[in-house]
């Protein structure tokens, strides 16, 4: 049996894989004559690749988000595909909270402002932000992580509104009761540009987006419009739409916290998300049920 690993994922997933005694090497996304695949977010795995790898017996995305796999394509061809849930969620709602505290307190163009040579002394009325503690939090996409964020949310003393389909408050009030907004859907057809023009000018013109979820659930040109005209206030992004490019404008306004998908980035979360995802070949390889089998 043999694996193939994409480059960059952990060593933690090299020795799961050794131990369970497969054969893996690290390479291209070209799978031919590998029985396995573990690949990232940024593999593009759709039906065209799958009906070229029809010999896989696991696609093993290090994500808990598999929007870069036709999932239905790899059912019908009877390809198994697992993710990484659980493992990343803290790391992703520290993020979240990091991001919405830097929007809320200009964290970003306040250490511009300090590198750049521009304090001089304080004054009353240098670097005025939004407050964070006792506000309101909108959180869409009550789930893993959603839940993760509102527990954080607590030591805030904030009150917390969780909108999903199946429970909480409808969408159009989140937004229009929220302070901040953060975004903890999965990327699907049906939540791709879930906050357009017309959701962005429901919100409060103080309020703060945040979005680690996935780039695409916002439509960046109608942000980038909405935070020129100053119908909300900031913005903390982690996801792009077009990612790694960001929509024209958007780097130039200074409300806005850039980040580079960088979620679950911690030394220990992403020695752990390789480990899960190698585990789930493991598994797949050996014929027993997959842990984390989304498809
Ligand atoms: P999860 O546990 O599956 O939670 C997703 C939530 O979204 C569920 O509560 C689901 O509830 C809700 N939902 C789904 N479709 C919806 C819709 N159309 N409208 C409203 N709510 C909807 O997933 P998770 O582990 O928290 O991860 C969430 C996402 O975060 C991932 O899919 C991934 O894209 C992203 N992520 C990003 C990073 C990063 O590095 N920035 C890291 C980790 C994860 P219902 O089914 O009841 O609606």
């Amino acid at each position: 049996m043999r694996v193939r690993v994409r480059p960059g994922v952990p060593e933690a997933a090299h020795r799961v894989l050794a131990e369970a005694g497969f054969e893996f090497d690290v390479g291209a996304l070209d799978v031919a004559g590998a029985d396995a695949l573990l690949c990232l977010l940024t593999d593009r795995i759709d039906a065209g690749f799958l009906e070229r790898a029809r010999r896989l017996r696991i696609v093993a995305n290090m994500a808990v988000g598999t929007d870069n796999i036709d999932l239905a394509a790899a059912e019908r061809i009877g390809i198994p595909v697992s993710n990484t849930p659980d493992v990343l969620t803290d790391a992703t709602a520290d993020l979240t909270f990091a991001l919405l505290l830097a929007a809320a307190r200009r964290l970003a163009w306040a250490d511009r402002y300090v590198r750049g040579g521009g304090f001089v002394g304080w004054n009353p009325e240098l670097g005025i932000g939004l407050d964070v503690t006792g506000r309101t939090l909108g959180i869409v996409g009550a789930g893993r992580i959603g839940r993760a964020v509102a527990e954080r949310a607590r030591g805030f003393r904030m009150e917390v509104l969780l909108h999903s389909r199946s429970e909480g408050p409808p969408l159009d009030e989140l937004l229009v009761r929220s302070d901040f907004v953060s975004l903890h859907v999965p990327l699907t057809a049906e939540t791709r540009h879930l906050i357009g023009a017309r959701e962005l000018a429901r919100m409060k013109r103080s309020a703060v987006l945040v979005n680690t979820a996935r780039g695409p659930i916002v439509d960046e040109a109608a942000l980038v419009r909405a935070l020129r005209a100053g119908e909300i206030a900031a913005a903390g992004l982690d996801v792009f739409e077009h990612e790694p490019a960001l929509s024209p404008g958007l780097r130039d306004l200074p409300q806005v916290v850039l980040a580079p998908h960088i979620g679950s980035a911690t030394v220990a979360t992403r020695a752990r998300m390789a480990e899960v995802a190698a585990r789930n070949i493991v598994a797949a390889l050996r014929g027993e049920p997959i842990p984390n089998r989304v498809a």
